[in-house]
């Protein structure tokens, strides 16, 4: 079994009452999530990303933090804005173009790699959210996510075998870039995308939120 890359995101989902309780049944879970023989990433709100990785710290948990948007700019008059150099401080990865940015606030192609360029600039890890085969990954990312929009959420996930066409299609351009698959993503159907061997991970949105349903799909790849 391959080492998997799994990566959740919270998107605007929880209050600080909330992360600590998430935090505590992981704290609870420490000997399996320690040795789980793959990377976790977890994706909290801005807010909380402190809160977040200080007590990954203190429980001594080997779960990486990842914010999941970035600035376009530098440290400046950017009202609004999170740079970086900023996320830096806290975060290892960085999520850029999820289908919601993309949707909701208009992200374009040309903005997107700005962010791109900026965070890998300071050292992020980058995942770069890809909607289809033919969504430009610019310079600067470490690992793309195939997400259709219509599985986001939906409960109706794209094929295991569409998905690896189409990763495999887009690691023949990116060879030395990761690769995951996102949309719907659960314990039931989690194993049958990373036995698909141009599949590096998963991004999990509503699996990733309570941590019940987070480990349930853990414990399913081990
Ligand atoms: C996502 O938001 O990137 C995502 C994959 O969500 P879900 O797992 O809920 O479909």
């Amino acid at each position: 079994m391959k080492r998997p890359l799994i990566v959740g995101n919270w998107k605007s989902n929880k209050t600080s009452a909330e992360v600590l309780s998430w935090m505590k049944d992981a704290g609870e879970e420490k000997v399996f999530i320690n040795q789980f023989p793959g990377q976790i990433v977890i994706c909290p709100p801005y807010p909380y990303i402190d809160l977040f990785s200080s007590e990954v710290k203190k429980q001594n948990l080997r779960i990486a933090v990842g914010a999941q948007d970035v600035s376009p700019f530098e440290l400046g008059a950017f009202t609004g804005e999170v740079a970086a150099e900023q996320v830096k401080e806290y975060a290892s990865f960085v999520i850029i173009g999820h289908t919601e940015r993309r949707k909701y606030f208009l992200e374009s192609d040309e903005l997107l790699l700005k962010k791109a360029a900026h965070a890998k600039q300071v050292g992020l890890s980058v995942i770069y959210c890809i909607n289809d085969e033919d969504t430009h990954i610019p310079d600067g990312v470490d690992v793309f996510s195939y997400e259709p929009t219509w599985a986001i959420g939906s409960g109706k996930p794209d094929t295991p075998e569409h998905a690896a066409l189409v990763i495999n299609n887009l690691k023949k351009l990116h060879p030395t870039l990761l690769s995951l698959y996102g949309g719907s993503v659960t314990k039931d159907n989690v194993l049958s995308y990373l036995s698909q061997k141009c599949i590096d991970g998963v991004l999990l949105g509503g699996a990733s939120l309570e941590f019940e349903s987070f480990f349930s799909l853990l414990q399913a790849l081990t």
